[in-house]
């Protein structure tokens, strides 16, 4: 049985960089998102406009709601896009809180 993961982002660990857009990863950063400036392998990718990707960060980065540079972008843009996933996927989040570990405690806390 295959799952589809309810977050793709960009691994932190990886030795490149990687497009905000679609992961490839880039020896060079020489585009970026038109919008927020991080990194993409062309100016006109896909991914950059993916409702279920990037598109969930790019507004918050753009209107400098979050301000970031693009060397922090791979560890704390997937967990900004795992926390924006509660608005722009309210059935996914709810899946998540339940099977999380974390769901107990906050149980606790009410
Ligand atoms: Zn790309
Ligand atoms: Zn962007």
């Amino acid at each position: 049985m295959e799952e589809n993961p309810a977050v793709i982002g960009p691994s932190d660990t990886a030795a490149f960089y990687s497009c905000v857009g679609c992961f490839r990863g880039l020896k060079n950063v020489r585009f970026f998102c038109p919008r927020c400036h991080l990194p993409a392998c062309r100016t006109f990718c896909s991914g950059l406009r993916d409702p279920a990707g990037h598109a969930l960060e790019c507004d918050l980065l753009h209107n400098k709601v979050v301000p970031l540079s693009y060397h922090a972008w791979p560890g704390i843009a997937f967990l900004l896009r795992c926390l924006l996933l509660r608005k722009a996927n309210p059935a996914m989040w709810q899946l998540i809180e339940e099977q999380a570990p974390f769901a107990a405690m906050k149980r606790v806390e009410k």
